[in-house]
């Protein structure tokens, strides 16, 4: 999987990728990060990416240029062919950070996780000139309701979801597959099509539990116990137990995942 990254802030990524299972996936080549500096496509003095927005108003915009020419010469392709649709290669995405796009979740990232490449824009100041969602970009994605100064710390963030859902990542294969999360419906890889991007809205409900409560030693700490059944070794009611607390606490600070009725 290689992951290609571009930004007016380079240096922002050393560190957040070097660091446990994205550091070691790194090292074994399992991913590779490339990051681009959106000023190399500048062809002005000032190497400048923004400009001041149509209509008026606050902030500055990323001018379309550069970011074009950086995707182009990721692809390597001629000026205008990364276009969309023309451009359509079903094993890789151009993403857009963008707090307009659509929400990122674990749904999302087993889709990319089928991806060999996965081009990150990351916009800043007032966001990136829409022509770069509208013809570039194969979709448009945020990680939450919230809005932050730039794109980084949200490529960051859907690198490290997708990296450690590729086989070979985690240390124990088994442990993605029972996190919170993973027992939600996975919608998308069936609503992919030839292009690669996914179509209308999924309608499988979205259902899933939260992970477990989890404990280690000392058994007892400041006067609280773990709960008594995990220290037993019955493997049956350990299980048992898990899922109850996993529903609990759904309930507690999810409700939203769990099935309607
Ligand atoms: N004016 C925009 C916000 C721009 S923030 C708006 O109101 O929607 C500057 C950049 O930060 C964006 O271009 C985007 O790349 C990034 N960004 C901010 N919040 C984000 C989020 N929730 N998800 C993904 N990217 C985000």
């Amino acid at each position: 999987m290689r992951f290609d990254l571009i930004t007016i802030f380079p240096e922002f990524f050393t560190g957040p990728l070097d660091h446990g299972i994205l550091r070691r996936a790194r090292e074994t080549g399992l991913v590779e990060v490339n990051v681009k500096d959106l000023r190399v496509f500048t062809k002005d003095r000032h190497r400048t990416v923004d400009d001041r927005p149509f209509g008026g108003g606050e902030g500055m915009v990323l001018k379309p240029e550069p970011v074009f020419e950086a995707v182009e010469s990721l692809l390597g392709c001629r000026a205008g062919e990364a276009s969309r649709p023309s451009a359509a290669d079903p094993k890789t995405a151009i993403v857009l950070m963008s707090a307009a796009g659509k929400l990122f979740g674990q749904e999302t990232a087993r889709r990319y996780a089928q991806l060999e490449r996965i081009i990150l824009i990351c916009g800043r100041y007032e966001g990136v000139d829409e022509r770069v969602a509208e013809h570039l970009a194969t979709e448009e994605l945020s990680i939450g309701d919230f809005v932050l100064s730039g794109g980084e710390l949200p490529a960051v963030l859907v690198i490290d979801a997708v990296t450690r859902l590729l086989p070979g990542a985690l240390g124990n294969e088994a442990s993605s597959q029972n996190e919170s999360f993973s027992g939600m419906a996975h919608p998308e890889s069936k609503a992919l099509h030839p292009g690669g991007r996914a179509s209308s809205p999924p309608r499988v409900r979205r259902a899933g539990l939260l992970d477990f409560p989890h404990y280690t030693r000392p058994a007892e700490y400041r006067g609280w116990a773990v709960p008594e059944v995990l220290i037993g070794g019955n493997h049956a009611e350990v299980a048992k137990w898990r899922r109850g607390a996993a529903i609990e606490k759904t309930l507690r600070n999810r409700p939203d995942l769990l099935p309607e009725e």
